[in-house]
């Protein structure tokens, strides 16, 4: 058995998995945002109740967001007691066992480069569009880290000249500490902020995409834009590690129209004759991140 663990801003998801990655069983409870002790005490209590309900020691994985440096962690502000805590080794210490653990776009592309929608996938690159961007890239069923860990941390790439001439864009800051960073421009609050820059009026993404679905104009302008951005710097990948699949995870990712029309809107130049990658739905989905977890686990054990 495995035990795979995915941390957000509002709930620790735990998840057992049989042998064959199979989910046995899976609970909630709500993430300790302000309390480092409690979160990690929640955690070590999550695991010993899966302990005794599979009557043994298991395997364990987590996801945990940010960037996982050896220093520490360095988190989104919506779980700030994990700012710089060696959440890992703590964990280990309250648990006494290895934990497995990577970043939630590293874990997503993990299990969709195994069993799941990039399967066989010689290279995977995998991308959650949610209330931040992640990236990582999966080469031969592995998640590719780098020297310091920052691989595929594509949320982060800079915003391309063409597309702030193009549309205008200030350089907004990030929460990373540079500006000017395409999470703020293509996540979902970066869609809103589209919305905004483009109209002068606010409006949720929900909203955005119904009246985008209903032939509003303003909401085709700024959702073209977003395409035409989206392509425009997902096709920078290609040139840094030009993957055979793009498995797109996170609630944007559940937008149907990102399928059918990012393929037409990757710029042809310099890419004209090559094979453009497969742009995907994660096949877990939202499990994405327990999955992931578990095979970092199983690994750890193997
Ligand atoms: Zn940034």
């Amino acid at each position: 058995m495995h035990i795979g663990l995915d941390v957000g801003g509002t709930k620790i998801e735990l998840a057992v998995f049989d042998q064959d990655l199979v989910e046995v069983s899976a609970w909630r409870e709500a993430t300790p945002i302000d309390d480092y002790a409690l979160f990690v005490k929640t955690i070590a209590d999550m695991v010993a109740a899966a302990d005794k309900q599979s009557q043994a020691e298991v395997s364990i994985g987590i996801s945990l967001p940010g960037m996982i440096g050896q220093a520490g962690i360095k988190s989104f502000p919506n779980i700030p007691c994990l700012d710089n805590k060696t959440v890992v080794a703590d964990l280990e210490a309250a648990i006494g066992r290895r934990i497995g653990a990577g970043n939630d776009a590293r874990n997503l592309v993990l299990s969709e480069a195994n069993g799941g929608a990039a399967d066989g996938a010689k290279r995977a690159f995998g991308i959650i569009l949610g209330t931040g961007i992640g990236g990582g890239l999966c080469i031969n069923g592995e998640v590719y880290l780098g020297a310091n860990k920052l691989a595929g941390e594509w949320g982060h790439m800079l915003l391309p000249a063409v597309l702030q001439q193009r549309y205008d864009l200030p350089l907004r800051q990030c929460g990373c500490g540079a500006s000017g960073c395409i999470e703020q421009y293509f996540s979902g609050p970066g869609l809103a902020w589209l919305y905004e820059h483009f109209t002068g009026r606010q409006k949720d993404v929900p909203g955005l995409t119904d009246d985008m679905r209903n032939g509003d104009k303003d909401a085709n302008t700024v959702f073209d834009a977003y395409i035409d951005g989206l392509a425009t710097c997902m096709s920078q990948l290609f040139i840094y590690y030009d993957p055979d699949v793009i498995v797109l995870g996170g609630g944007l990712s559940k937008i149907p129209e990102l399928y059918s029309r990012l393929p037409d809107a990757f710029p042809e130049v310099p890419y004209a004759g090559k094979k453009i990658p497969k742009v995907l739905p994660a096949k877990f989905g939202d499990s994405s991140g327990v999955r992931g977890a578990a095979i970092l686990g199983q690994r750890l054990n193997a």
